[in-house]
């Protein structure tokens, strides 16, 4: 039997990935070092973090089982050179980013471009009922 378009389900539907980290920098944290410098998080709005009284540089903390090294940021004072240890905190809300697109007329997988065209058609149809 065949069916009209407008009897058809269209199902589109997009994937969240879970984007959370287990900790992320602690907005509340600063720091005062042994010269007096003040130290503290400056947190984009993309959640990119720096801390920008240090230079930052990666350094060799230990190795995993299958030798690969693990490494860990370390963060010293640009004037003074202290090591200085910022302050993360556990991570209370989910994050979630746009993942992959998929749509189903009845059921049979479409690509992108059949999608559009479904979707104007149907549309089309809309402009026309009364
Ligand atoms: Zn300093």
């Amino acid at each position: 039997m065949r069916k009209r378009l407008d009897e058809l389900e269209l199902n589109i539907s997009r994937e969240l990935i879970d984007a959370t980290s287990i900790s992320e920098p602690d907005p509340s944290w600063s720091f005062t070092d042994d010269r007096w410098h003040d130290h503290k998080w400056s947190i984009s709005e993309d959640g990119s973090a720096n801390v920008p009284s240090c230079d930052t540089r990666l350094i060799v903390v230990g190795h995993y089982e299958d030798g690969d090294e693990i490494e860990e940021t370390e963060y010293r004072c640009k004037e003074c050179g202290e090591v200085i240890k910022p302050r993360w905190r556990g991570n209370v809300y989910r994050k979630f980013q746009s993942g992959l697109t998929s749509a189903f007329l009845d059921g049979v997988p479409l690509s992108e471009s059949e999608t559009r065209t479904v979707i104007e058609v149907m549309g089309a149809m809309r402009d026309l009922m009364p």
